[in-house]
């Protein structure tokens, strides 16, 4: 017998179950396309957790509860802790020193010293910083539940319809007021005479670009951030300011192959903070906008507080 049901196998439906499990309670899992894959916006992640450099532009409370992640995400998965490369090219120089006066916890560095495939310049290196493969992220997740019984289940759920305690991480689906989808395009190259040992981000005044190494000489290249409610396939304009940018960094992308183009919509609260929305037995995990893998270990510890002890965290909203 299930001592909460979840809705939605996304990173937030999925890191909620592992933290109740944890904690002695028995999660049912409901998600209307089973185990996680290119249907939810989890898979198209690029998997940086990037407290620091996401404080640049997000709320204070972003980077203070997103430190611990790397930590929460390594008992489950692999994580590498070799830091994010911010470099700019000649002529954006200003970029790197606004970026600089704004963020924490970084220092001046040669790029160099620390990614001598790359051509040389001037960065900031964040060491504190981390990532991981999303995907390979949701199936070690799902495998560890599975290891202790806690299944997926395929069906499509209300939370109005379930008896006892609910989480609905149904992401955008849910339907909640204010939630808005935040359109991201993303590309995967095939790359495997470039070696990157850490995510890059490179500083644009209009097309800002990341690229996270993945195994077997893989690099996902994102994201764009539109306003934009299409779930349509990526745009020519997007790829070309992503590849562009790319090429800008190492003019050896423009010889790799293209492996995969995807689209989807960050689900996003006005403030873009994440929230728990308590309506009587249903909690609601949503708003993860682009902090999904960075801020889910926060979330669901605070969910699972307040579901266990009736803590009330800083994310938890009764409404
Ligand atoms: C291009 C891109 C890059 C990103 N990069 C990063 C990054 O580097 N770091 C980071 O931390 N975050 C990143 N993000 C953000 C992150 O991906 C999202 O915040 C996160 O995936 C949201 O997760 P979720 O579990 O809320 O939603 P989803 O992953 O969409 O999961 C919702 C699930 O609910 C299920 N569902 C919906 N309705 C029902 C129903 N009625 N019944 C049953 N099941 C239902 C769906 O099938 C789905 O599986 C990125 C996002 C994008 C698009």
């Amino acid at each position: 017998m299930a001592d909460v049901t979840i809705i939605g196998a996304g990173v937030a439906g999925l890191f909620a179950a592992h933290v109740l499990a944890l904690r002695g309670l028995t999660p049912r899992i409901l998600d209307r396309n089973g185990p996680p894959g290119p249907h939810g916006c989890s898979w198209w992640a690029g998997g940086m957790l990037a407290p620091h450099c996401e404080g640049v532009t997000a709320d204070p409370v972003i980077t203070r509860l997103g430190a611990d992640a790397a930590d929460a995400w390594s008992a489950v998965t692999p994580v590498t802790r070799h830091g994010t490369l911010v470099l700019a090219l000649d002529r954006d120089r200003a970029e790197l020193a606004r970026f600089a006066r704004r963020a924490t916890d970084h220092q001046p560095c040669d790029s160099a010293d620390l990614e001598p495939d790359l051509p040389p310049r001037p960065g900031l290196i964040f060491p504190t910083e981390a990532h991981l493969d999303p995907r390979r992220a949701l199936t070690d997740l799902t495998a560890w539940l599975a290891a202790r019984g806690i299944g997926i289940e395929a069906a499509t759920a209300d939370p109005r319809d379930i008896v006892g305690p609910v989480i609905d991480a149904r992401g955008l689906s849910a339907a909640l007021p204010d939630l808005r989808g935040v359109r991201g395009e993303m590309i995967v190259l095939h790359a495997p005479d470039i070696a990157l040992t850490r995510p890059v981000r490179l500083l644009h005044p209009r097309h800002p670009l990341y690229i996270v190494p993945r195994a077997g000489g893989l690099f996902m290249l994102g994201a764009t951030q539109i306003e934009s409610a299409s779930r349509a396939p990526a745009t020519a304009r997007s790829v070309l300011e992503l590849l562009s940018a790319a090429y800008a960094l190492d003019p050896r992308f423009a010889e790799s192959a293209i492996v995969e183009l995807g689209a989807d919509l960050r689900p996003a609260f006005p403030d873009n903070i994440p929230r728990v929305t308590v309506r009587g037995r249903v909690l609601h995990l949503n708003g993860l906008f682009r902090h999904g893998y960075l801020m889910t270990p926060a979330l669901a510890r605070q969910a699972a507080d307040y579901l266990i002890t009736g803590t009330k965290g800083e994310l938890i909203h009764e409404d």
